[in-house]
Formats: structure tokens, sequence, C-alpha cells
């Protein structure tokens, strides 16, 4: 039987992209790949690359702060949004050609259209036209959830954030991971007073404590309002604020606020259920380790699979994919020990097991330390940072390593290399360290601070 296209790439974002090239340009399969939004998908356009860039802008405030106390003579004012803003769309609009260039420049033909599937083979596009494909590849990433509750409609998600008109004064961030976490942090730097609430403990649940525990120290240290233990009751509109009633008793007002209290996986009205695709209790594609779901030639990729919900991951999963279908090498996606950077501010970066996951599975030994950074201690500052390795009694393997520090991301990326080639404590300790940084730290904790 013959088709119209090797494969049928459903959603341009950074897993279908990746897909659709390798098949493409490194293969010289006949592929073409549908998008009904921005190509860049969640990353670019409206996750990783926009979050960093406030991130960095946001952090002017701190190093301002900073430059006077090493005896610069300037004058912080104020963040101009508009400015920052322009750029920023300018920005992504120049990332997403790059992405519709990619496809272009590998010979990949793209449908500017919502797609879905209509049999194992065939995909119908939002026009009527219907295509042909002998694998079809789902991609179609997540988006962001708000609970219901009275007033829900008052509240914006992270899909908004990035495009406020104007810089609020006051901010409430409900939520406690991954997201919240940092645009508190953003909004924070920019100036805005940020208040963050929490239904549970602590923020970054299933992170290490001790390091979840420091981040929250530091952000109330910066000036935000964590609330932990409280949740959202009722929002009704007030003027130009927002009325929120709390469950901690409280009434506050605030000119905007943002939930950030998941993702779901975009797998709705895509036709899978006609053809037999199961799906899982979040509506994510269910698939094995191939990415292959129960219909043989279809697969799915990144966070509608609901996995590891990150970048890299879904670029993986995607090259996995065409490893196994385009080469005839089945590749299995490793998710084993992936290093992570969350941009809280503080930073944290962190790959393996937290402390108490570790020592769920076996004896470990914790070292840790905590300290005063340089540069921010000559600038007087009470800033914090905390270096921490767990390590297995019985094999001595490292299978955690959790930092929190400014850069913290770009240096968990290299221990992530030791982590994942099974690097013992001692490995650490024969590496000479690296004078005067913060990682040195890491090679150079001598004893156990406790065993678990
Ligand atoms: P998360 O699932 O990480 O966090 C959701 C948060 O909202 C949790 O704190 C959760 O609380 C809370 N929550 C859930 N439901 C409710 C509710 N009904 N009322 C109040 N609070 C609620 O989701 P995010 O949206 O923060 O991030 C989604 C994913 O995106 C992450 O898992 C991550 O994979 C990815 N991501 C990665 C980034 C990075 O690599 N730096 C940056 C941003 C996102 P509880 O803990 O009690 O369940």
């Amino acid at each position: 039987m013959s088709f119209d296209y090797d494969l049928f790439v459903i959603g341009g974002g950074s897993g279908g992209v990746r897909a659709a090239r390798v098949a493409a340009g490194e293969n010289g399969a006949k592929v073409a790949l549908a998008e009904e939004d921005r190509y860049g998908g969640t990353c670019v356009i409206r996750g990783c690359v926009p979050k960093k860039l406030m991130v960095f802008a946001s952090e002017f405030s701190g190093t301002m702060q900073d430059a006077q106390a090493y005896g610069w003579d300037v004058k912080p004012g104020g963040l101009d949004w508009n400015m920052f803003h322009d750029k920023l769309v300018a920005e992504l609009d120049r990332l997403e050609g790059v992405y519709r260039n990619i496809l272009k420049n590998n010979g990949v033909e793209s449908f500017d259209q919502r797609a879905h599937v209509v049999d194992a083979h065939t995909v119908e596009l939002a026009d009527g036209t219907r295509k042909t494909a002998k694998h079809i590849l789902i991609a179609t990433g997540g988006r962001p959830v708000v609970p219901e509750f009275p007033g829900s409609d008052l509240a914006i998600t992270s899909n908004e954030i990035f495009h406020l008109e104007k810089l609020p004064q006051s901010i409430l961030i409900v939520g406690g991971g991954y997201i919240a976490s940092e645009f508190a942090g953003i909004m924070n730097g920019m100036g805005v007073k940020t208040t963050q609430f929490y239904r549970g403990a602590q923020i970054l649940r299933g992170f290490d404590e001790e390091a979840r525990g420091l981040i929250c120290e530091e952000m109330r240290q910066n000036g935000i309002d964590v609330r932990l233990g409280t949740n959202v009751l009722e929002m009704t509109k007030e003027g130009d604020q927002i009325r929120v009633k709390a469950t901690d008793g409280t009434e506050d007002q605030f000119d905007v606020v943002m939930y950030a209290t998941g993702r779901a996986p975009n797998a709705d009205n895509l036709g899978l259920e006609a053809v037999g695709v199961e799906r899982g209790r979040k509506g994510e594609i269910v698939v094995d380790e191939y990415s292959q779901t129960g219909v043989p030639s279809i697969f799915a990729i990144g966070d509608v699979t609901d996995r590891v919900n990150l970048t890299p991951v879904a670029i993986r999963e995607g090259m996995a994919f065409v490893e196994t279908v385009f080469k005839g090498n089945p590749t299995p996606v490793d998710h084993e020990l992936i290093p992570t950077a969350i941009f809280t501010q503080p930073e944290f970066g962190t790959v393996g097991l937290s402390e108490e996951d570790a020592a769920a599975q076996e004896p470990v030994e914790v070292y840790t330390t905590s300290f005063k950074p340089m540069q921010k201690a000559f600038a007087g500052g009470t800033q914090r940072v905390l270096m921490k390795l767990i390590v297995s009694q019985a094999t001595r393997k490292v299978l955690g390593c959790h930092i929190v520090a400014p850069g913290a991301g770009e240096m968990i990326q290299l221990a992530g290399i030791a982590v994942k080639m099974g690097a013992t404590k001692e490995d650490f300790d024969r590496t000479v360290a690296v004078h005067p940084v913060m990682a040195e730290e890491l090679v150079t904790m001598r004893q156990p601070v406790r065993t678990a």
C-alpha cells in the first residue's frame, strides 16, 4: 500500500519538530507536520525560552543592589516592561521563524492547521483534506489547567503571563510547582509585590526537602510572601483588581492572579478513541518504552504522553522514535537520572534521588554544606547556597546531587554526567577542586553529616 508520507507529525513543538527534521533530513523520509498554533510549541513560545528571558530581566534588580555594594555608582529605576516585552515578542517571532526554517530546509512539508487522526494511517486537516502516512506521530504537548471554583475565570495562566499589558503592582501566584515558584521569583525581581499560595506544607513537592526548605526561605528573604497551607476559596472582581478569599481566613486584593496548578495533555479531539489509542487517567496517550501506542502505526512523544514533561526529554523521545522506526534500531527512551534545573531565585539544579527517596530505598550517607557565597557575602547579602550529595552506603555511588545556588542549572548539567556515569563519592573526592567557585564544595565534603 502506498501512502502520501512516510511520517505525519501532529504538533510542531520541540519533540515533533525534532522527530520530523531527523526523519526527513537524516533518513530521507517523506515527512509532513501539522501545527495549529505557533511553531516551537510550549518551550519556545510560552515556556522555557520566554521564562528564562524573564528570569534574566528580573535578576537585574538584585544585581544592581550588589553593584552598589561593590562601589558602583548606579541607581536602580524600574523595569520598562513595554520595552522588554517588545524585545521578547521580536525574539519569539525570530525563533518561530527558525523552527519553520528547520522544517523547510529539511524537506518537511508543513500545514498551519489542526489535524486529527481518522484511522491508523490517515489524518484529516482542519480544512477537510485527508493525508495518509505509514506512521503517525502525535506530539501535541500540554496546556495549563485551572481548577473550577467561584471566580476561577478571573485567573490567568503561564500562557498569558508573558504578554501582560503592563507590569502589575501586585500579583498572587497559586501553586507550588516549577512554574508557580519560578514566576514568583520573576515577578518579585521585576518589582511586583508578590504573594504565592501553596496548599501543601512546602513548595516543590517531590524534590529534596532540605533544598526545598532553603529555596522557600530565600524566596521569603527576597520579599515574596509565600503562604504555605493556603489555597483560594473564591475570587471576585473589584474594580480593576481581584479580591481573593483564602482558606487561611484572609481576604486580599491583587492586580493579577496567576494559576500554575499543573498541566494537562493535549489529547482531546484528536480522534484517538475512534482508532483505539488508549488514554490514561490524566488523559495522556499511553505508550510503551518505544513511544508506540497500542495501534502499531501511531506513536506519541513529549508532554502528551505525560512521562517526564521536559523539553530535552521530548527531544530524546523524538530521536529515539526515529532511531526505532526509520533506522531499524529499536531504542527505548532512557528516563533515568535526568538532570534538571528550576529557575527559582535562588536557582535549583538537581539530579537523581532526594535524600528522602534514597533513604527509603537503601542505607545512605548524606553530605551537605550550606554557606554564604563570596560574591553575595562581600556585598553584605545573607543569601546561602546548598551543595548536597546522597551516597549509597553499599555501592558508594552518588545517588543524588542537589544544588541551590546562582548558576545551579549550569552546574547540574556537568554533575549530571558524573552521576549518570555512576560516579562514586570517591570519584568526586579524587577530582581536584576548582577554586574559588561555589561548586568546589561538591568535591571537598569529607564527612557525612548524617546517615539515613
Ligand atoms: P506541577 O505539577 O509541577 O505543580 C502543580 C502545583 O499546583 C503543585 O504545587 C500542586 O500542589 C498545585 N496544585 C495542583 N492542583 C491544585 C489545586 N486544585 N489547587 C491548588 N493547588 C493545586 O505543575 P507546573 O504547572 O508547575 O509545571 C508543569 C510541568 O512543567 C512540571 O512538572 C515540569 O515538568 C514542567 N516545567 C519544567 C520547568 C523546568 O524544567 N525548569 C519549568 C516549568 C515547567 P501539590 O504539590 O499539593 O500537588
